[in-house]
């Protein structure tokens, strides 16, 4: 399945990154160890390829079980377009705690009930986003809070810390985790947060002062904006 819009085929889709070596499964395995060892990560490993990680199958096992030698208790998500979802088998999708489809169509609800006895699965988006085109929106500003570096944290193939998944040039990385100790990553990241979750502040990255992808945990932005504002300026003033 090949989208023209997808950012995936863009010349400029490391435009602003660092891609002069990857990043090995040991770099992996040390950053996934450290985040729940020394950093009290307590969230999901996340598996994706734009996508298809069970393109990768093998790979993905491997990683999860060198992680889980140090790690035990590791938890997983596997995300997926389903177009390889059937062909894994039970044992191995009972190793992740979600399982999130990109329903493209290519899977059904009904296909899943048998996955869903062994693991959580959840259906997410309906159908392709327009994200490729967000750098050319230059004049687009609104100071609306955007909650996204709260929920995931996406490392690319050599090892750049991606603000969110939006910012696919990689216009505002918070580092490489090749050259940059994850503490720093961490303070970057907690200035990034602080600079968005209650509004788009002028310290906040640069992909986030143009962005018109911001993203809302709260469900009161839908029905009582200023309220949920109000909430997030708490959050930012707790950080
Ligand atoms: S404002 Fe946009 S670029 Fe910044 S974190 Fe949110 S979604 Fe990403």
């Amino acid at each position: 399945m090949r989208h023209a819009l997808c950012p995936a085929w863009s010349p400029e889709r490391f435009l602003h990154v660092d891609t002069s070596a990857i990043m090995t499964d040991e770099l992996i395995v040390k950053t996934a160890v450290a985040l729940r060892k020394d950093f009290g990560f307590r969230g999901f490993f996340g598996w994706t390829h734009y996508n298809e990680s069970l393109l990768f199958k093998e790979r993905v096992e491997w990683l999860m079980d060198a992680i889980d030698k140090e790690c035990p208790s590791a938890r997983y998500l596997l995300i997926t377009n389903g177009t390889k979802l059937m062909d894994v088998g039970l044992p191995f999708l009972s190793r992740f705690e979600r399982i999130s489809i990109s329903n493209y169509g290519v899977v059904r609800e009904s296909d899943v009930q048998a996955i869903r006895d062994v693991t959580n699965v959840v259906f997410t988006q309906e159908s392709m986003d327009d994200r490729i085109k967000r750098y050319k929106m230059r004049d687009f500003r609104n100071d609306r809070a955007c909650m996204r570096t709260l929920v995931t944290l996406p490392v690319d193939y050599f090892g750049n810390v991606r603000l969110c998944c939006i910012d696919w040039k990689g216009e505002s990385t918070l580092g490489n985790l090749r050259t940059t100790p994850l503490s720093i990553v961490e303070e970057r990241l907690h200035l990034a947060r602080k600079a968005t979750v209650g509004g788009i502040t002028q310290d906040a990255p640069i992909a986030c002062q143009r962005c018109p992808n911001k993203y809302h945990l709260n469900p009161m932005s839908v029905v009582c904006p200023r309220v949920a504002e109000n909430t997030q300026r708490f959050f930012r003033s707790a950080m």
